[in-house]
Parts: structure tokens; C-alpha cells; sequence
């Protein structure tokens, strides 16, 4: 099964799309990911995404797509994969199904996370992770369970991504709105667009993801 999880930063996706490549085998492609590594690593993408992704804009199509083209091979041989915060516009979406046509790929499924905004800048601007292992907590919702130390690996050091701050969330959402949210209609009009709640408990999205997957 091969899906793209669409919806707004802070949503979910990644959560979801990480416990489904545990659970289920599936392969996470999150081109956020892929970008804050060029910037840790200092690679010249890196030097000109860094002030892109700070000020909450898009990263130019070519330098997305391209990445996306490097990784998508390697998915081919797993249970499937999970397109996350990839595609963000519709020329973006154009090129991903040009990148599956030449590999003789095809896209299953495209899950829309529907979520009430004000909640999710709470979400967002409360998150932070494990500098080690990069298990994800959030200040009210998902604290250690020993104060400063990570549940999963017992690393003392945590990270916050410098975008979650309110004024880039706000800009990302707009970013979103503009730009990314109609390629919920360009996947409708194909019959592959499923809209979940994004509101709900993680583990019962999970099960939700689970039963699409089948
Ligand atoms: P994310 O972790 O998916 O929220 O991405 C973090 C930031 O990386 C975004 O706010 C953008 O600046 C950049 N980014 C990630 N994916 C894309 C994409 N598909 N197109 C353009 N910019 C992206």
C-alpha cells in the first residue's frame, strides 16, 4: 500500500506514519525530515533551506522533488510507502506521479488528517524530542515519564525544531491553506481521498490507518 498522509503541520502525520512503519513495514519518506538533516549536516541544500523552513515558507519545488526521486526506490521492496509532508503543492503532486509512472509505482490511498486549528498551535509550540533518539514529548500533553529523561533510550538531552514557534506555525498554516490544501481536491477528483479526524486518540487513528491498510 502505497499513501500520501495530507494535512496541516502538527497534525499527526508523522506520529502516525511512524508507528505504522513499526507496526506495519511501511517506509516514512517525510521530506521535512530529509530537509532538517541538510541543515544539521551544513550540505549546501541545507544552507538554503535553513532560513525557508524558519520563516515557515515553502522549500522551491526542484529541491523536494528531487529528494523524494532519490528515496523512493528504496521503498520499493517494503510493505509500502508513506508519503509525509510531501506533496505540498500541486506541481509537487504532478511530479510525484511522474517519479511513480517511471518506476511502474502507483499511489493506493491518500489520507486527508482534519483538525481544529487553534489546538494544533498548542501541539506544535509544546513539542520537543530526545536529542538521542528522537522519541517525540510534548510539555503538557506527552511528558517523560521521569522528569528529564527519555522514556526509550534514558538520554538526559532534548531538542525543540526552531520552527514550532507561534509566529512560523502561524505562517505554516497559511502556507498550507494557500498552497498545499488543494491538492485535496486534486486527489478527490481521482477517488483516492479518505478524510480521517485528526482530533482523536493517537491509537485509535492508528487502528483506523491499520483497517485502510487492511
Ligand atoms: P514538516 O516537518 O513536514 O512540517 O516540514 C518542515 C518544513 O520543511 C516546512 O515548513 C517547509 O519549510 C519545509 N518542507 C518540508 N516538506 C516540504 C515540501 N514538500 N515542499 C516544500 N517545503 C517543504
Amino acid at each position: 500500500m502505497n499513501m500520501i498522509f495530507l494535512g496541516p503541520p502538527g497534525c499527526g502525520k508523522g506520529t502516525q506514519a511512524k508507528r505504522l512503519e513499526d507496526r506495519c513495514g511501511m517506509v516514512q519518506l517525510s521530506t521535512g525530515e530529509m530537509l532538517r538533516a541538510e541543515v544539521s549536516s551544513g550540505t549546501k541544500i541545507g544552507l538554503k533551506a535553513k532560513d525557508i523552513i524558519e520563516a515557515g515558507k515553502l522549500v522551491v519545488d526542484d529541491i523536494v522533488v528531487d529528494m523524494i526521486d532519490r528515496r523512493l526506490d528504496g521503498a520499493i521492496s517494503s510493505a509500502g510507502f508513506i508519503l509525509d509532508g510531501f506533496p505540498r503543492t500541486v506541481s509537487q503532486a504532478k511530479s510525484l506521479d511522474h517519479l511513480l509512472k517511471k518506476r511502474d509505482m502507483s499511489l493506493d490511498q491518500v489520507v486527508e488528517f482534519r483538525v481544529n486549528e487553534e489546538v494544533l498551535v498548542k501541539r506544535i509550540t509544546g513539542r520537543y524530542s530526545c536529542a538521542d533518539c528522537h522519541h517525540g514529548y510534548h510539555e503538557e500533553y506527552q511528558k517523560p515519564k521521569v522528569p528529564g529523561t527519555c522514556d526509550q533510550c534514558g538520554g538526559t538531552k532534548f531538542t525543540r525544531r526552531a520552527e514550532d514557534n507561534e509566529g512560523t506555525v502561524r505562517s505554516r498554516l497559511m502556507e498550507y491553506h494557500a498552497a498545499t490544501a488543494p491538492i485535496v481536491d486534486f486527489y478527490d477528483e481521482r477517488g483516492v481521498l479518505i478524510s480521517i479526524d485528526g482530533m482523536a486518540e493517537i491509537a485509535h487513528i492508528t487502528e483506523q490507518l491499520e483497517t485502510i491498510i487492511g
